[in-house]
């Protein structure tokens, strides 16, 4: 039986690619709730996990980022959270086998705790565990808590997870560069996250999205100078440019490997990508991970 811990500690472990991306490239109208898929096309939700396998990726995400109830609330789904994010796990189950790795996502909110907004943190804490719990239930490896800007929001979360289900958590913050170093939107710095992740119990921190890997190869080097654990990996294909109305992704896949190559050095364990990356990305992305 596999284990996912285990496993990392033997090899570096290549996640997925975007899925937003790939949704809409299968037809989800703009303005749609993505999660609602799982239920409505899984196929084709099914037919995303499978290129991604094919493509190398050892562990897919779950279609399940915006699956909080606070975030499907938007929706008018908010009563959708258990049922999606359980079907959203058994579709990625049913494509990765007992041989590859299902990975839950578990994205932001969209709301802020105070004094920013009202949101409570029993209202956060109860709504990722509904996530946690359900796609435990559907059969996931691990839980990856991922795109937070907010430290409070982020060790909700993962305590969520470790204090509801037996889920290993890889715990993943959104950076920017500002002229004091990098910080998420909230002012959150590598150290601080990586100090408050592990404390709540992340098995793997790191960073995912921003504007590219140049950025993931700075926040990384920053984290690895305070920790000897566990690191994660997934950027964005670059800073995306508006064409028509559409973010256009301008990196190549080769450019971009490229530009990761420093998280070999760094012992990043878990590589991928994130906004406007696609199967050929992680294509070449699992080349240089299995050729290191
Ligand atoms: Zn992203």
């Amino acid at each position: 039986m596999r284990n996912f811990l285990t496993e990392l500690g033997k090899r570096r472990l290549v996640a997925d690619g975007a899925m937003g991306t790939m949704l809409f490239a299968k037809g989800l109208p703009q303005g749609w709730c993505p999660e609602e898929w799982v239920e409505s096309h899984p196929e084709e939700v099914k037919a995303i996990h499978q290129a991604y396998f094919d493509a190398g990726s050892d562990i897919v995400l779950t279609n399940t980022f915006g699956g909080s109830p606070i975030k499907l609330a938007n929706y008018g789904h908010a009563d959708k959270a258990a049922a999606w994010n359980q079907c959203a796990a058994e579709l990625a189950r049913e494509v990765a086998g007992t041989d590859r790795f299902v990975a839950g996502s578990i994205g932001p909110t969209g709301h802020f705790l105070p004094p920013l907004g009202t949101m409570t943190e029993e209202e956060a804490y109860n709504g990722f565990t509904i996530q946690a719990m359900a796609m435990e239930a559907g059969g996931v490896d691990v839980i990856f808590v991922e795109t937070m800007t907010a430290i409070e929001e982020i060790v909700l979360a993962v305590k969520a997870v470790k204090e509801n289900t037996k889920l290993p958590v890889v715990a993943t913050m959104t950076f920017e560069q500002k002229r004091k170093g990098y910080r998420t939107m909230m002012g959150v710095s590598p150290e601080m996250a990586v100090e408050k992740l592990q404390e709540a119990g992340a098995d793997v921190v790191g960073t995912n999205c921003g504007t590219g890997p140049e950025l993931t190869v700075g926040v990384l080097r920053a984290m690895r100078a305070v920790t000897d654990g566990y690191l994660a990996g997934q950027p964005n294909a670059g800073l995306p440019e508006i064409r028509d109305g559409k973010h256009i992704y301008p990196m190549t896949p080769e450019e971009m490997v490229e530009k990761m190559r420093p998280l070999l050095d760094l012992d990043v364990r878990i590589i991928g990508g994130c906004c406007g990356t696609n199967p050929e990305f992680i294509k070449r992305i699992a080349a240089m991970v299995k050729g290191a």
